[in-house]
């Protein structure tokens, strides 16, 4: 070994050295603060269930953002509906408005109502109430509607357009024929003609247009880029096809979507394909099934984590807290 090399060794040896003494001062320091830590906290003492239950109710999340599905009946018959016409109830509206207003003061700030389909009871006109009270009653920053189009008429714009900020149209395919085949469709009507007609209504009544599209077996293999770009909304966005015991799956079920599901990779091909669609965003199963809070026709949460909707008592019998702390919502 030369000179120079045996100068190189020992720095080397001296580096490690350091750097284990440090690794070694680093451990035992952390051990010293965790001791102090855990003298200072005491031992824990064991914790009532009652005591449990309430921390459990204090620490629920905060409702900011909330789907409210008031009805379950819809003129259409897709396939792979995830929220069927299991009942026909629909809150009275003074009622529903109460529910509104507690949400509200629980820190609510984004109402989004969806069904069903929001439009087909009493004409849109319950739904346009309700969106002219959040909006100008309760001040919600955020108020939208995700509805399949056919039953929007352009007097509903002129009369409650202004109190509405965003209107989400449903479209899975840009082909009548693949919209006939899902069931997207109310008799020999047009799907994609009337998505074009609103996306001008939603132009000229300043109302934020978004498309939401379920990608399924029938429209798996479709290139949609072309249509999404001339329709340029606000947001495209894009689910993977669910399975929900109790909707669209299993004995009770209204529905039977096993037929239209398509595995993660399918999803993922069908993504890759319309990367180059700015506004697309993606929503895999795990996504869906987490971190939507969903109210139902009732003001029920409803918990999806289990593949089915388990839900919780109404927010208008035991308020938000309680209700949403059953929920299973996950905030990320
Ligand atoms: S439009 Fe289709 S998916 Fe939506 S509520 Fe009606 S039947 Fe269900």
């Amino acid at each position: 070994m030369n000179v120079s090399s045996l100068v190189a060794f020992s720095v080397l040896r001296l580096q490690l050295s350091i750097s284990t003494l440090h690794c070694l001062f680093a451990s035992i320091f952390s051990k010293v603060c965790n001791w102090t830590i855990r003298a200072y906290r005491g031992t824990p003492s064991p914790v009532s269930p009652q005591k449990l239950d309430q921390k459990r109710i204090q620490n629920a999340m905060t409702p900011t953002s909330v789907n409210y599905h008031f009805t379950r009946q819809c003129n259409y018959k897709c396939g792979f509906c995830f929220h069927t016409a299991k009942t026909s109830f629909v809150l009275p509206l003074e009622e529903a408005k109460r529910g509104l207003k507690l949400l509200k003061d629980s820190g609510m700030e984004k109402i989004n109502f969806s069904g069903g389909e929001p439009f087909l009871h009493d004409k849109g006109e319950f739904l346009g109430k309700l969106v002219q009270y959040c909006k100008q009653d309760l001040q919600l920053p955020s108020v939208s509607i995700v509805s399949n189009g056919s039953m929007i008429k352009e007097k509903w714009f002129k009369k409650y357009g202004d109190y509405l900020d965003i209107l989400a149209i449903s479209c899975d395919s840009f082909d009548d024929a693949t919209n006939q085949l899902i069931g997207r469709t109310q008799g020999k009507k047009s799907h994609v003609d009337n998505l074009n007609k609103i996306c001008n209504w939603c132009q000229q009544y300043r109302v934020a247009f978004k498309i939401n599209s379920v990608i399924n077996t029938f429209n798996v293999d479709e290139d949609m880029v072309e249509h999404i770009v001339t329709l340029n909304p606000v947001r495209w966005k894009v689910f993977q096809c669910l399975l929900i015991d109790g909707e669209n799956a299993g004995e009770e079920a209204l529905r039977e979507a096993e037929r239209f599901i398509i595995s993660d990779k399918q999803f993922q091909e069908f993504l890759d394909r319309h990367s180059s669609v700015p506004c697309l965003v993606p929503e895999s199963n795990e996504k869906m099934r987490n971190s939507y809070l969903i109210l139902d026709e009732f003001m029920r949460f409803l918990d999806c984590r289990d593949g089915r909707k388990d839900p919780s008592k109404s927010i208008l019998d035991v308020g938000v807290k309680e209700a949403i702390s059953f929920s299973g919502f996950d905030e990320t």
